[in-house]
């Protein structure tokens, strides 16, 4: 059956949310095949790993730095503008921790600082990683082997 002008005019034009192009039939589907479907896809994909991508390498830069600062021995104390000078990041940490007397130490990763009074920062590695490591697997081993 011939549509008329008015008719014609009525519909709207849906086009393949990737390439343009005109999609046929009534369905409500938004691209014209798997191809474009997947090409957006991936643009996402690209766009939503570009941001962990750069926290991670600020994360990566700090625990360097706080791993450098320490060397062999467990804890330091040093300047926060050392750090900072340095290019340690401190809104990027991965978790904290609060230890008995309510001190936050903060971590990325496996090593962390704890900020003392007059500019002074306390840098650890985790100790008890054993321990977590063990809880890490396991929670892993929940996530991903169902
Ligand atoms: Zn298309």
């Amino acid at each position: 059956m011939k549509k008329t002008l008015k008719q014609k005019l009525q519909e709207t034009v849906r086009r393949c949310g990737y390439c343009g192009e005109v999609l046929k039939g009534n369905s409500n589907k938004r691209f014209c095949d798997n191809s474009c479907r997947s090409a957006v896809n991936n643009i996402k994909y690209k766009k939503d790993n570009k941001i962990i991508t750069q926290i991670n390498r600020l994360l990566k830069r700090n625990r360097d730095i706080i791993r450098q600062a320490l060397g062999k021995v467990s804890t330091v104390i040093v300047a926060r503008e050392k750090l900072v000078a340095q290019g340690f990041d401190f809104d990027f940490t991965t978790h904290w921790y609060e230890n008995a007397k309510g001190e936050q130490y903060e971590y990325c990763y496996d090593y962390g600082y704890l900020e003392l009074k007059a500019g002074k920062v306390l840098l650890v590695k985790d100790t008890k990683l054993k321990k977590k490591r063990k809880k890490i697997n396991q929670h892993l081993a929940g996530l991903f082997n169902r």
